[in-house]
């Protein structure tokens, strides 16, 4: 296939653009040089689970043996220990060579981002705190033994919007939960070992405050993978709908305690964030391969186009937009904390829908830039150039939904009518 001319590019984050190799960690510096390793066979991969809508299999093979299925689990538990801002950063490399792995990883990394030092700074009892570390140091455990986890909370209606609690139901049972309900769009679904599943505890008059997050085995009973796949972009989630009919779970399912994922979810706004590299990195992988294809340098064309003024005006409009994309990225990513200010949640609306916006946009301008060969099956482009209209249908922040909050936010205080 034609990456060739990313075994360049590879070879050093800080090449093209993506980091400043200076403002890294160590520990940010290794895992990403980790990722270039791995990173060209994945986008060789690519073209293959884009074809065939199938799941990443031998991709998430790698991440196992690079450790990184326990790279959002805390060192104290075994993992790598990757805080929001890293994870960030080696998650957006990882979009660079495949979005869909970049797309699945995310669903596995926030089950462990979400359950680790944020629950741990939340005001909980002691029973509370023994429970919580009793129930992660199992799931932790798995992750790092090279289990995946997933996490479905889409049901089509506007639960994952935060409008209404979820439809599926977790209801206390002798020894555990039953789960009963569907979810969409459940991306890793059939290669997921475990579903972290948002659901509603079953009790009376039930609100968004009794969110449950509960970690179901897929191979418990009373669980199935249903419906076809076959969509636009993004086709190696796999992400097809799952069924729950009176799963049982254990007491130890329970990836959070009760009532503490709405805490969460109003105090750490940037947890609903962690989309947002997978489609930079997209981004950037377009802009790079429109640079390299105006160069002559991809494989199968080799053809200069760069000394046409409209190819050198066009590429400098998507580094313009990639840039502004980067600026707004690194910072809102660094401004990760429990109970961030107004101005920094405004931020967090703004980088989101600038991010899924500008990848589409730039994806589609690197079509036009190229010219009629680079869209082609050979070729990555056209794959990007579908992945990247994913990105601004994800729930909870959609396009539509950061500048919903973002025109009401900046133009009302908090708690301020009109009435
Ligand atoms: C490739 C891919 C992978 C995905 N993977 C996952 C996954 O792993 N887990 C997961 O949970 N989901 C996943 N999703 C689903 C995604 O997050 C959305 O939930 C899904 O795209 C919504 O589809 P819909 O047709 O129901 O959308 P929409 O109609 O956009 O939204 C559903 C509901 O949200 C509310 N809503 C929509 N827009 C607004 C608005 N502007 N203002 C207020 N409310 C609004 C409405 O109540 C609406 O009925 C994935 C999606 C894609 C495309």
């Amino acid at each position: 296939m034609n990456s060739d001319y990313l075994k360049e590019y590879s070879k050093s984050a800080d090449a093209n653009t993506m980091f400043d190799a200076e403002a890294l960690t160590e520990q940010q510096r290794e895992l990403i040089a980790k990722v270039d390793e791995y990173g060209v066979a994945w986008a060789e991969r690519a073209f293959k689970y884009d074809r065939e809508a199938s799941f990443p299999t031998e991709n998430y093979d790698d991440l196992k043996e690079m450790g990184f299925l326990g790279l959002c689990v805390p060192e104290r538990f075994g993992g790598l220990g990757a805080d929001y801002r890293t994870y960030t950063l080696v998650a957006s490399r990882i979009a660079y060579y495949c979005g869909s792995t970049a797309n699945t990883f995310n669903m596995h990394n926030a089950n462990a981002l979400w359950t680790a030092d944020m629950v741990d700074a939340m005001n909980l009892t002691d029973e509370q705190r023994a429970q919580q570390d009793r129930n992660r140091q199992i799931h932790y455990g798995n992750m790092l033994a090279g289990k995946i986890y997933s996490q479905p909370f889409s049901e089509g209606g506007g639960a994952a919007a935060g409008k209404h609690p979820f439809g599926t139901i977790a209801t206390p049972t002798e020894g555990g939960w039953l789960i009963n309900g569907k979810k969409i769009f459940a991306s890793l679904s059939g290669a997921a070992d475990y579903y972290g599943v948002l659901c509603t505890e079953d009790v009376e008059n039930p609100s968004y405050a009794d969110t449950m997050f509960i970690a179901v085995p897929a191979e418990a009973e009373g669980v199935s993978v249903v419906g076809d796949w076959d969509p636009l972009g993004m086709r190696g989630t796999v992400s097809r709908t799952l069924l729950f009919k009176d799963v049982f779970v254990p007491e130890t399912s329970q990836l959070m305690p009760r009532g503490v994922y709405i805490k969460a979810a109003s105090q750490y706004p940037h947890m609903f964030m962690t989309l947002t590299p997978c489609y930079i990195g997209v981004a950037q992988a377009a802009y790079d391969f429109s640079v390299a294809y105006l160069r002559g340098e991809v494989a199968g064309v080799n053809v200069k186009r760069r000394m046409y003024p409209t190819k050198q005006f066009g590429i400098a409009e998507m580094y313009i937009k990639l840039q502004q994309a980067w600026a707004l990225f690194h910072r809102v990513t660094s401004e990760f904390k429990r109970s961030p200010s107004r101005a920094e949640r405004l931020r967090a609306y703004a980088c989101q829908y600038t991010v899924m916006e500008y990848c589409a946009e730039i994806c589609a301008a690197a079509v036009r830039v190229c010219g009629g060969q680079a869209m082609l099956k050979t070729f990555p482009l056209e794959r990007m150039y579908r992945d990247s209209r994913c990105g601004a249908l994800m729930l909870p922040w959609t396009s539509e939904i950061c500048i919903d909050r973002l025109g009401h936010g900046l133009l009302y205080n908090e708690n301020e009518r009109d009435d």
